[in-house]
């Protein structure tokens, strides 16, 4: 969180999960989370070095190793994070898989896999978090989307079809949501430099082909989008539900 986003302090005794949040995007929105205030769940599909380090940065009141493409695992993070902090305010769906074929070329598991994690698990967190947050009378979803939504990458099919679907099941939840103090929305990364990305942007013909789709100059930070998602998760959005925010320097015009 920067100083300029005045948000410090406004989620003291807020409960949160940030899926797939050992590293980039998923681990500076936890470390938002926790310096506003809020209890932490890390998630990460395995208890490595890294995933011990993101714990102790961002504060985590508990870390949760779980494989969300696994057969049970979703139910296996929901009973720890529920047993941990008794509930859940603030759940970010940031976990996701990206697979990258020529548009003719995607196996069945591929489709499979990208579909499973990206909108499956997904929707089984909702399923399982956002109807007792209906139930308190408050309540805070944040899915990760892509600038893909609209943006397409032509070797990138079902990865930007899932991103768009989730896109759609979350306008499509804030609405039977939105008259019991729960909020759905949609933070739709640009091109941010993560590891995710490290490799391909080390191609400096791409890179700068990339660079010149963003009218803001620059590559967006893990950071860029942390300080939105503390926005969308404050008491400051409480009349913000259904929308998707591009956090992208205006790639998307
Ligand atoms: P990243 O740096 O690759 O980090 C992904 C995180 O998810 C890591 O903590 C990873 O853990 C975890 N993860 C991977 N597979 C998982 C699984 N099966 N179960 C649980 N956790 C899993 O990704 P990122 O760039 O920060 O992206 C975060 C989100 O932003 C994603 O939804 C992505 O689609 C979206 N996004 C990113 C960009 C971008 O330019 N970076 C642009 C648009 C949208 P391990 O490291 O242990 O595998």
């Amino acid at each position: 969180m920067t100083e300029a986003s005045g948000l410090h302090g406004r989620l003291d005794g807020r409960r949160a999960l940030v899926t797939g949040s050992s590293q980039g995007i998923g681990l500076a929105i936890a470390k938002a989370l926790s310096n506003g205030g809020a209890s932490v769940c890390i998630n990460a599909p395995a208890p490595d070095a890294a995933f011990d380090l993101a714990c102790r940065e961002a504060g985590a009141a508990i870390g949760i190793a779980a494989d969300l493409t696994g057969p049970d695992e979703v139910e296996r993070l929901v009973a720890a994070v529920t047993k941990a902090l008794g509930g859940l305010d603030i759940l970010i769906l940031n976990a996701a898989l990206q697979e990258k074929q020529p548009w003719s070329g995607f196996d069945r598991m591929s489709i499979y896999r990208q579909l499973e994690i990206n909108l499956a698990a997904n929707y089984r967190l909702i399923q399982a978090f956002v109807p007792a947050m209906a139930e308190r009378g408050f309540g805070r979803l944040i899915a990760i989307g892509s600038i893909q939504q609209v943006r397409e990458h032509p070797e990138m099919l079902f990865y930007a079809a899932s991103k768009a679907a989730l896109e759609s099941m979350v306008r499509n939840i804030a609405r039977q949501v939105a008259g019991r103090g729960v909020t759905c929305n949609i933070l739709a990364p640009g091109a941010i430099a993560t590891a995710r990305n490290r490799e391909a942007l080390a191609d400096a013909i791409y890179r700068d082909a990339v660079l010149a789709r963003i009218p803001a100059g620059r590559f967006g930070t893990p950071e860029d989008c942390a300080d939105v998602a503390l926005f969308l998760a404050s008491d400051a959005a409480r009349y913000v539900t259904g929308t998707t925010l591009f956090v992208d320097g205006g790639m998307h015009l």
